[in-house]
């Protein structure tokens, strides 16, 4: 049996998972961030603590916890060097949770767990390699290769938020210029449509929001693509442009078998889906040469729990 944790912004969710990867309980709280470091891990321990002696986990004992983070970790101390979400800097998660668990912990990015969650159940089960993208309000990636998570010597590997794809006067929250997250992301799409809406007076947006612009969200904007807007069209197409040039330069290093498009933005599903895979053609080099196929995410609201289980129960195979 392991222990996956989803450590959000708004909640802590824990789950006993066992080495199926069938979620068999799982216990939450609000994680109250601004209660600090201290308060928020003793919770954490305080919810695994009760899975851990909890009826199922009697027969077959809890071996391992594995936790998603907002942020980023180093591999080897498992120092949270950042996680902006919960004002946490250099904070020492896996100590702390070892010695109250007395347990091995492990710790990396949600969305490379999430991304390890949909290779090990999901929709990349089965493939060998696979990267998984999500699109909410930054980028978050994952990479995964032979059931392993890569996130480099440092933890700061399957960025793919912060690769750059173009020019842009748009300073990323990371400090530089062009990072995928200033172009794919719903904050880079909601800043695009308010910055031009106002030079498309025809678009259906304008009654939609009835004159405020922070009415604009993701969905509306890809809402009225659907409908056949052209300036939401407009915007989107840019949003799969700078996407499709993420995910051709993600090939150049890896060529995976597979991506996987997670996260709210993902929402939009096949629709998306369609113009993606079309400035992908339009991106690639070796032209005659395929590239990984592209799909939506398939797991839920569990991805980040079951993500934790399966990286510790692979690094413990590892020892
Ligand atoms: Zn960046």
């Amino acid at each position: 049996m392991f222990i996956g944790v989803d450590l959000g912004g708004t909640n802590i969710v824990v789950g006993l998972v066992n080495t199926e990867g069938e979620l068999m309980e799982s216990l939450s709280l609000p994680t109250g961030r601004e209660r600090g470091f201290e308060a928020v891990t003793q919770d954490i321990i305080k919810l695994a603590r009760q899975l851990m002696t909890s009826d199922v986990a009697k027969t077959d004992p809890v071996q391992g916890v594995g936790i998603g983070i907002p942020g980023i970790a180093d591999p080897e101390t498992g120092v949270v060097i950042s996680c902006v979400n919960l004002f946490w800097e250099n904070v020492p998660l896996r100590s702390v949770l070892e010695a109250g668990l007395s347990l091995p912990v492990f710790i990396d990015n949600d969305a490379t767990l999430a991304g390890l969650a949909e290779y090990e159940l999901g929709v990349m089960k089965g493939v060998k390699s696979g990267v998984f993208l999500t699109l909410g309000t930054g980028v978050g990636g994952g990479v995964i290769m032979d059931h392993q998570v890569i996130s480099g010597k440092h933890g700061i590997g399957s960025e793919v938020g912060h690769m750059v794809v173009g020019d842009s006067d748009v300073r990323c929250n990371c400090g530089r210029k062009g990072c995928l997250e200033t172009f794919a992301s719903s904050t880079a799409i909601i800043a695009y449509a308010k910055k031009h809406l106002s030079d498309h007076p025809e678009s259906i947006l304008h009654e939609k929001i009835e004159g405020n612009l922070d009415k604009i969200d993701g969905r509306l904007i890809f809402d009225a693509a659907k409908a056949g807007d052209d300036f939401a069209m407009q915007a989107v197409r840019r949003f799969a442009h700078y996407l499709a040039i993420g995910i051709i330069n993600i090939v150049a290093v890896i060529d995976p078998e597979m991506f996987v498009l997670g996260g709210g933005i993902a929402g939009a599903g096949e629709f998306l889906l369609e113009i993606v895979k079309e400035e992908m053609e339009k991106e690639k080099y070796f032209r005659s040469v395929p590239v990984g196929k592209l799909c939506l995410a398939k797991l839920k609201n569990d991805a980040g729990v079951l993500g934790g289980a399966f990286l510790a129960k692979s690094r413990l195979k590892e020892q």
